[in-house]
């Protein structure tokens, strides 16, 4: 029962040249062509497997402010937004809604937390509103139950994680853009000193401007480049249930148990933070830049298995161009279910939600999520190779703000006025040991 993914055609026949590749069809690969793809430049955007068919496919659909740490606010802001544009720009729906996200708990010190964070956010003109007792037991009347208190963030949304990537997808060909499938990148070429070419498994691409959009391989990528990129990856398992009965909420989040409706009025079921970190050579190269946000995080991470030594994104291997490589041995990334979360996150959600108890299970699934050592992305050209731009490291947020890091990255590259601060994103602050504290939500 794999996550649910609309298909899209897309193009067989390789272009020769572009103005600029994309590398990886996730969220942030797909926005990042549409936005060039806009402005006229000849865009070229390959994914080694299908269309939104790894983390962007997999996660609850999120678009939000709440709790946002600072330096990510601004680019979600600004891409709930972009994710309205985009439907009425495009005609395709991506499911986006401005739903509202629902925050319930009985806990004194996480609701001073999101206190905390509604003053922080009323600096910057974001409107989340803290619930007392009795507005939040109302708001989650759903629970049968009280609560001590919540936060309701009215303009935050969620979108259709099937639909939103195949959605843009299509408006990219629509505009020009050339998408392929089963078309890995393998590499780069270099003439005078930048970027000339992506090497794909098809053939060559000649262009001056490469963006690697490749999730959780962009590292193992980056190595082959000479570029140090510290990237992680937990293991995240969660499920679906089909429509049914019951005024459920569309987006509630406690600390036991998450809910989302679904595009086809169905449910997302998951335990936020809850992962395994499973075992591979890149995890153990970086564990020391990791171990800050371990530190926070290691109540809700366990120890995984060999999973993802099997899954190869995270190989140390050096790869030629002209022989197939780990992304064309693993189209899809699809790692195994760890079914004691499966089991513990339904029963948590139908004693959180008892009209849940009549559904049925429709799918469940894994993803890994990328992350870098501070949870902020990475986004910005690499300086030692002129023309290469990376983009990965989302670290558990990059579906709610695809639009934006992709508005930033046609930015950058065009040289047009920036739609956010690009510093607090740019890769080179991994080069110094103090790279900045962990995200804080
Ligand atoms: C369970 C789960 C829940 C989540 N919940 C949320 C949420 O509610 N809200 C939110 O904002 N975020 C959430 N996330 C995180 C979010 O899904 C990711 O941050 C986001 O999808 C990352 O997008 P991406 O485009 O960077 O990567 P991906 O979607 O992983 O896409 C990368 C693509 O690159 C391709 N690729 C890699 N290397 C190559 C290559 N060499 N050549 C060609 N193609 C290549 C891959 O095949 C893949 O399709 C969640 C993630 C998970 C797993």
């Amino acid at each position: 029962m794999p996550a649910p993914l609309t298909l899209v055609e897309t193009d067989a026949r390789l272009p020769h040249s572009a103005d600029a590749v994309v590398i990886g069809a996730g969220i942030v690969g797909v926005f990042t062509a549409y936005y060039l793809a806009g402005r006229g430049l000849k865009v070229v955007l390959i994914e080694k497997g299908r269309v939104g068919a790894e983390q962007s496919s997999r996660n609850w659909g999120w678009c939000r402010q709440q709790n946002r740490d600072a330096r990510e606010l601004p680019m979600a802001t600004k891409s709930l937004d972009l994710w309205e544009r985009f439907a009425a720009e495009t005609g395709e729906d991506t499911g986006f809604r401005r739903c509202g996200l629902l925050y319930l708990s009985d806990n004194e010190e996480e609701l001073a937390g999101w206190a905390r964070w509604r003053d922080f956010a009323r600096t910057v003109g974001v409107t989340t509103h803290m619930l007392d007792s009795a507005e939040a037991s109302e708001r989650g009347k759903a629970t049968r139950r009280s609560w001590k208190g919540g936060v309701y963030s009215p303009t935050d949304g969620t979108a259709d994680p099937a639909n939103a990537a195949p959605a843009v997808a299509r408006a990219i060909v629509k505009l020009g853009g050339a998408v392929l499938q089963n078309c890995a990148a393998r590499g780069i070429e270099m003439e005078g000193g930048r970027l000339s070419g992506v090497v794909t498994e098809h053939g060559t691409i000649r262009t001056k401007v490469a963006i690697l959009a490749g999730g959780a391989w962009a590292s193992s990528f980056c190595r082959q480049l000479g570029i140090r990129f510290p990237q992680a990856s937990t293991r995240s398992s969660i499920l679906s249930v089909g429509p049914g009965d019951g005024n459920l909420p569309d987006a509630l989040h406690t600390a036991r148990v998450s809910v989302t409706r679904r595009g086809d009025g169905g449910h997302t079921l998951a335990i936020s933070g809850r992962g395994r970190i499973d075992l591979t050579a890149q995890n153990m190269r970086f564990a020391a830049q990791f171990l800050p946000m371990f530190m926070r995080r290691w109540r809700s991470l366990s120890p995984g298995g060999l999973e993802g030594l099997r899954s190869g994104h995270e190989s140390l291997a050096r790869w030629r161009l002209d022989r197939p490589t780990p992304m064309e041995h693993m189209r899809i990334l699809d790692p195994a279910v760890d079914a004691s979360t499966i089991k513990l996150t339904y029963e948590r959600a139908v004693e959180l939600l008892p009209a849940l108890g009549g559904r049925r299970i429709t799918a469940s699934w894994a993803g890994y999520i990328d992350s870098t050592p501070d949870g902020v992305p990475a986004i910005g050209e690499v300086a030692s190779v002129p023309g290469f731009i990376l983009a990965a490291g989302f670290s558990g947020h990059g579906f709610g703000i695809g639009p934006g890091a992709g508005h930033l990255i046609a930015d950058i590259v065009t040289a047009a006025n920036q739609i956010v601060d690009p510093l607090p994103y740019h890769p080179k602050r991994f080069q110094t040991s103090a790279w900045g504290k962990v995200a804080d939500f």
